[in-house]
């Protein structure tokens, strides 16, 4: 028989934080009263959670089950791992590090119940950096403008789906995706609602600037033709004022004879083209490093292991 829920965790060295969120969420799921399975998926971690996972395996055998990878590939592959291998009928992924309260679970599922096919949270009171903060409201605001997609606070990955909106993400088969971008392009009736947030328990975030920036531009890339189709308008617009300046400069010279001043400023001009034409070509880059990805068909992620017992259910 199907669970009713499947929680899904991806972990990424957090051996810390396991048993705490293991004896919260188990709490909150065993009060509900309906059957459940926990999914954990290890992202390659190099500290103890593997051992960990084991034993939580061990501790709730029926509902527990671990997805080892055999490297790091992401919190969102992570988490499309566990989507192929779900079988609840309401699905919710959460992070591991205790930043989302399981405790607001029920919450998500009420709305899931009325009708809602995603439902998504937004953080109160977000427990972050300044700068992770306003960086995430700065992004947050372009791709509101660049995608269709609607999402108060889409880092937040506290968050519930319909058993078909699972389905649909994991046979997708996108290579570089995020998850709940993924999930509102297949959603019919999405809604949000307010989620706590709390500081990482213990542990640092796996997330540097690097790393973020990559992220963002899965994002953008991954959902939007936008960026390239400014480009081709910058571009446009630039060709039309570099031909007003050419036209200028030349009835100057036919008018008032050659100049020798102004050497500087056409310097900067052209290092500002110089400079736009690479970034476009970092844009075009992006696209194309997508379809690359897609055309090479190397599997997304690579399971050396799962553990999990299926029988006497
Ligand atoms: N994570 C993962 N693989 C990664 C990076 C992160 O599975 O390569 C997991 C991590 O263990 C945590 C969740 O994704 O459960 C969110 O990561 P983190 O808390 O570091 O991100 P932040 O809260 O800083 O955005
Ligand atoms: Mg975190």
């Amino acid at each position: 028989m199907r669970p009713y829920l499947s929680a899904v965790i991806p972990v990424y060295n957090e051996e810390d934080n396991l048993w705490p969120l293991f004896d919260r969420l188990v709490a909150v799921l065993d009060a509900i009263g309906k059957p459940f399975e926990i999914v954990f998926t290890n992202d390659g971690s190099a500290d103890r959670s593997s051992a960990i996972l084991r034993e939580l395996h061990e501790r709730r055998p029926n509902e527990v089950r671990v997805i080892e990878f055999n490297g790091n590939f992401g919190q969102h592959m992570a988490i499309m791992a566990a989507f192929e291998y779900v079988r609840g009928e309401i699905v919710v992924t959460l992070d591991a590090d205790l930043q989302n309260p399981p405790e607001d679970i029920p919450k998500l599922l009420e709305k899931i119940e009325q009708g809602f096919d995603v439902v998504g949270g937004y953080r109160r009171d977000r427990q972050d950096t300044w700068f992770r903060r306003n960086a995430s409201r700065f992004i947050n605001l372009i791709r509101a403008r660049i995608t269709r997609i609607e999402m108060r606070d889409q880092g937040c990955m506290l968050r519930a789906y319909r058993r078909h909106i699972v389905d649909n993400i994991a046979t997708s088969g996108e290579v570089s995706t995020f998850i709940p971008a993924l999930a509102y392009s297949f959603a019919a009736n999405p809604t949000e609602i307010e989620v706590q947030h709390a500081p990482r328990a213990a542990g640092h975030s796996k997330y540097h600037l690097y790393n973020l920036i990559r992220l963002n531009f899965d994002l953008m890339t991954g959902f939007s033709l936008v960026p390239l189709q400014v480009f081709t308008m910058l571009g446009f617009a630039v060709s039309l004022l570099s031909a007003v300046l050419v036209i200028y400069l030349l009835l100057q010279r036919i008018f008032v004879g050659p100049e020798v001043q102004g050497v500087f400023t056409l310097f900067g001009i052209m290092y500002f083209l110089v400079g736009l034409g690479i970034f476009g070509l970092g844009i075009i880059g992006e696209y194309i490093g997508r379809i690359y990805l897609e055309v090479r068909k190397r599997p997304r992620f690579v399971i050396r292991e799962v553990l999990q017992r299926l029988d006497g259910q």
